[in-house]
C-alpha cells in the first residue's frame, strides 16, 4: 500500500497552469505534478489554511462557466457552436479572486475541482468513473457544489438523482471504515436558469424531499441502517438567473454567491436555511496542504484499483510518509551544523590530539532545538500517533549523534583537565622549591583541584539539555573528580618521596658527624678511667655500639618526627606516613651501615688502632707523655697496651650492645612492613639481614662489621704497627742514655 506513495518530485518550474492542473486524466492516471502546482500556488505552505471544493452535475450545465465566474478560474468551457465534451477527468485550480474588501473577501487558498460531467452520455456507459470521482471528491472536499437546472428540480428519475444516490452510497462506504469520524460535508445546490416564478424555498423543499427519498432507497451497510442523511451532510441552496438572458444579473448574483465562500459557524446552519460562510471547520479533511497531493494520490490509487477505501489508514500512511520526509528535510539543517563538529573530533582522534570544541553545548542545543521545532511545526499536523512516534525517532537520531559528540567532548575535557591539573601542581611545587621550599603541597593541590573541577563542571553543565536525561553528565563529573584524586595521590606520593629523600639526606649528614665522633674517641685510649696497665678497655670503648645505637636511634627519631609532621601537612594518609617512616628507618639503617663500613675501612681503622695503642703506650695514667729510660719496663707497658688495643678488634667486629652482649633489636626497631605498602614502595630498598628473612641473611650477619678474615688481617697489621712503635721507643730509651 505504501508503495504508491511515491516521492513527489518538483515539477518543471516553467510549466504554465493558467487552466489549473489536470489531477486525474481521461485514462484515470493521477498527475505527478500536483504537488508542484500546490507549491507554485503557495498552497503547499498553508498547513490547514486551505479549502477544497468539488463541483458535480450533468454535462454542459454550465459548471465550468460557474466556477470561472465564481473563482476567476479558466477551466475550459464548451463553445456555443461546438457542443461537445470539454472537461475531461478532474481538474483543479486555485481561486484567483483572493483578496479584496475585508468584509466580502473570500477564504484563503480555495482549491476548486472541476469534475467531468456525469450524465453517462459523455463517457458512454462508463458509470464507473462517476462513482470513482464522487468517492474521490468526498474523500478530499469540504464542499460539493451540485449544479442543476431549475427545470430538472423534481425530476426524481433524472441523471442528477442518480449522481446523488452514488454520492450517498460512497459516503456511507467511507464511514464504514471510519466510524469515529466527525467529518461532514456540505452539499451546495446551485440552481441554474432560475426564472423566479418558483421561489427558491419551494425548490429547496422539493429537493429536500427528493434527497430523503433517495436516502431511504439506498442500501445501508450493517450498523449504519438507522443513520440519517443529516448525520453526514449539511445542505445549502442558491439560485442563479439565466446567464444568456440576464447576463448582468447573472454576474451580480454570482458575485454575491462568491461572498459566501468564507469561514462559517455552525450556528448559521438551520433546518430551513444555511446562511453565512460555507466553510465550517468540521468539513475540513484535516490533511495538511503539503501532504495533500500524496494523500489524494493514495486515495485515488485505492479507488482506481477498487480497493476498500479506508481513510484512517490512508491518513496514517500519509503521516508516516510525510513525517519521514519532513524528518529528512529538517535533519539537513542539523547535519550542516553537527557534521563539521563530528569531523573535527574524528580528526582529533586520528591525530591523537585532545580537542575540546568551543561552545559545543550551545551549538548542539541550538541545532537540536531548531531541528525538532521545524519538525514539530510541519509534522504535528499529521496523525497524532504517527507524529509522536516519528518525533521520538527523530529525537533518537539527533540525540545519538549529540550524545556521541558530547561524550567525546567530555573525554577530551577529562584528558585535558587531568593533564592541566598535573602540570599546574608540578609547576607550583617547582616554583615553591625554587623560592626556598616554603610551599604547602596540600594547599596547591586543593587550589588546582578546585580550579580544574570548576572548568570541567562548566563544560559538563553547558552540555546539559533541559528535560533530556542522557545529557546529565554528573557521572562523568564524579569520574573526573575521582581521577583528579588519583592524580593527587600520585603527586603526593612523589612529594612524599622528595620529602623522604630530603630527610634521608639529613639523616646521612647527621650520622656522618655523630658516628665519626664516636669512632674518633677510639683514637684516644686514655679517656675515662681506663687503666692501660690492667689491659682492660676503658668504658668509652666497651660501650661504643651502645653509644652508636643510641645516637642513631635519636637522629632517626628526630627525622621521623620531621617527616611525619611535614607529610601530615600535605594530607598524606596515616598509612602513607607509616610506609614513609618504615622506609626511612630502613634507609637510615643502611646509611648507618655504610657509615660504619667507611669507619672500619682498612686504612682508617688501622690508624685508629694505632692511635689508641700509642695513647696507651706513650702516656701514663695521668696523661703525661712518657720519656723512656732504659730502666723502664718498656716491654711490659708495650704488651699491656697492645693487648688492650687488640681487644678492640673483636669488639669492633660485631655490632653488639654491652649489656646484653647481643645485637640491638633491629627487626623490632624497623618494624614489620605496614599493610598499606605497595610493591613500588620496596623497589629501591636494600635488603636487611634478619629483617628481610627471605633474603637468607641473618641478623648476626647483618651485625657483622668485620669478617673473620679481615679481623685476622687487621690483627697482623696492627701488631706490626705496634711493634714498630715499640722498637722506636726502645731505641729512644737507649739513645737517651748515649746522649
Ligand atoms: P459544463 O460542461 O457543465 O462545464 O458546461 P460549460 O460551462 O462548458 O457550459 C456549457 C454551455 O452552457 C456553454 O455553451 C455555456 O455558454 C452555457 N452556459 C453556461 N452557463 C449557462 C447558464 O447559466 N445558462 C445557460 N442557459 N447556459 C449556460
Ligand atoms: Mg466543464
Amino acid at each position: 500500500m505504501n508503495g504508491h506513495f511515491a516521492a513527489v518530485g518538483e515539477g518543471p518550474t516553467a510549466r504554465h497552469y493558467e487552466h489549473g492542473i489536470q489531477v486525474i486524466d481521461e485514462d484515470k492516471q493521477f498527475n505527478s505534478n500536483v504537488n508542484a502546482y500546490l507549491q507554485e500556488t503557495h498552497v503547499a505552505e498553508a498547513g490547514f489554511n486551505y479549502h477544497l471544493i468539488s463541483v458535480f452535475g450533468s454535462q454542459s450545465t454550465g459548471k465550468s462557466t460557474l466556477l470561472n465566474h465564481l473563482f476567476g478560474t479558466e477551466f475550459s468551457v464548451m463553445s456555443e457552436s461546438e457542443r461537445r465534451q470539454t472537461t475531461k477527468g478532474i481538474w483543479m485550480s486555485k481561486n484567483k479572486r483572493e483578496g479584496g474588501d475585508p468584509d466580502t473577501k473570500m477564504a484563503d487558498n480555495i482549491l476548486v475541482m472541476d469534475v467531468e460531467g456525469t450524465d453517462g452520455r459523455e463517457r458512454g456507459e462508463d458509470q464507473d468513473f462517476e462513482r470513482k470521482s464522487a468517492l474521490f471528491a468526498l474523500a478530499t472536499s469540504e464542499v460539493l457544489i451540485v449544479n442543476i437546472w431549475e427545470h430538472q428540480v423534481g425530476l426524481y428519475q433524472g441523471a442528477n438523482m442518480g449522481l446523488l444516490k452514488t454520492v450517498f452510497e460512497v459516503n456511507l462506504q467511507l464511514f464504514v471504515k471510519d466510524r469515529q469520524s466527525t467529518t461532514r460535508s456540505l452539499l451546495f445546490f446551485v440552481i441554474r436558469d432560475h426564472i423566479g416564478t418558483t421561489p427558491l424555498s419551494n425548490l429547496r423543499n422539493t429537493l429536500v424531499q427528493d434527497l430523503s427519498r433517495i436516502w431511504s432507497s439506498i442500501s445501508k451497510p450493517p450498523g449504519l441502517e438507522n443513520s440519517k442523511i443529516e448525520d453526514y451532510f449539511d445542505f445549502a441552496f442558491s439560485a442563479l438567473p439565466h446567464k444568456i438572458l440576464q447576463p448582468e444579473k447573472f454576474v451580480s448574483e454570482v458575485h454575491k454567491l462568491g461572498t459566501r465562500f468564507t469561514a462559517g459557524h455552525r450556528s448559521a446552519v438551520t433546518d430551513q436555511e444555511f446562511t453565512g460562510g460555507v466553510f465550517l471547520p468540521e468539513y475540513h479533511r484535516r490533511i495538511p496542504a503539503d501532504g495533500l497531493s500524496v494523500y489524494a494520490e493514495g486515495v485515488w490509487d485505492q479507488i482506481v484499483n477498487n480497493k476498500d477505501l479506508d481513510l484512517p489508514t490512508q491518513q496514517e500512511l500519509l503521516a508516516q510518509f510525510r513525517c519521514d520526509e519532513i524528518s529528512r528535510e529538517v535533519l539537513v539543517g542539523f547535519d550542516e551544523v553537527v557534521a563539521p563538529l563530528e569531523e573535527r573530533q574524528a580528526e582529533a582522534t586520528r591525530t591523537g590530539e585532545t580537542s575540546v570544541l568551543p561552545d559545543l553545548g550551545a551549538t548542539g542545543a541550538e541545532a537540536r532545538d531548531k531541528c525538532i521545532k521545524a519538525f514539530e511545526v510541519q509534522a504535528s499536523r499529521y496523525h497524532k500517533g504517527v507524529y509522536a512516534r516519528k518525533r521520538t525517532e527523530l529525537e533518537g537520531k539527533i540525540d545519538a549523534r549529540l550524545k556521541a559528540l558530547y561524550q567525546a567532548q567530555l573525554t577530551a575535557a577529562h584528558k585535558a583537565g587531568v593533564a592541566a591539573f598535573s602540570d599546574a601542581v608540578t609547576n607550583a611545587v617547582k616554583a615553591g622549591q625554587k623560592s626556598g621550599g616554603s610551599y604547602e603541597f596540600a594547599e596547591i593541590v586543593d587550589k588546582q583541584k578546585k580550579k580544574t573541577l570548576e572548568i570541567f563542571k562548566k563544560e559538563a553543565q553547558s552540555l546539559a539539555i533541559k528535560d533530556v536525561p542522557w545529557s546529565n553528565f554528573k557521572g562523568q563529573y564524579l569520574l573526573f573528580e575521582k581521577e583528579l584524586d588519583e592524580v593527587s595521590s600520585r603527586l603526593r606520593k612523589e612529594e612524599m618521596r622528595r620529602l623522604a629523600t630530603r630527610v634521608e639526606r639529613w639523616v646521612k649528614s647527621r650520622l656522618g658527624d655523630a658516628i665519626g665522633l664516636e669512632f674518633n674517641k677510639l683514637g684516644s685510649g686514655r679517656n675515662g678511667t681506663g687503666a692501660p696497665e690492667s689491659g682492660e678497655q676503658p668504658p668509652s670503648e666497651k660501650d661504643l655500639w651502645d653509644r652508636i645505637w643510641k645516637v642513631f636511634v635519636g637522629i632517626v627519631g628526630e627525622a621521623e618526627d620531621r617527616f611525619a609532621e611535614r607529610a601530615k601537612s600535605f594530607e598524606a594518609s596515616e598509612g602513607e606516613v607509616e610506609v614513609g617512616l618504615w622506609r626511612l628507618r630502613r634507609k637510615s639503617w643502611v646509611a648507618l651501615r655504610e657509615r660504619i663500613e667507611e669507619e672500619v675501612m682498612e686504612g682508617n681503622i688501622l690508624l685508629k688502632l694505632r692511635e689508641n695503642f700509642e695513647d696507651k703506650f706513650r702516656y701514663d695514667e695521668a696523661g703525661v707523655p712518657r720519656i723512656w729510660r732504659p730502666s723502664d719496663d718498656i716491654e711490659g707497658i708495650y704488651t699491656r697496651a697492645r693487648e688492650s688495643t687488640l681487644t678492640l678488634i673483636p669488639l669492633l667486629s660485631r655490632f653488639r650492645l654491652s649489656e646484653t652482649y647481643a645485637p640491638p633489636d633491629l627487626p623490632g626497631w624497623i618494624g614489620v612492613q605496614p599493610a598499606g605498602a605497595e610493591p613500588e614502595d620496596e623497589d629501591d630498598l636494600t635488603p636487611i639481614g634478619g629483617v628481610d628473612e627471605e633474603e637468607g641473611k641473618s641478623l648476626e650477619e647483618e651485625m657483622t662489621v668485620l669478617s673473620e678474615g679481615k679481623r685476622q688481617d687487621l690483627v697482623v697489621r696492627f701488631k706490626k704497627t705496634a711493634d714498630g712503635v715499640y722498637v722506636e721507643a726502645k731505641r729512644s730509651a737507649i739513645g737517651g742514655i748515649t746522649q
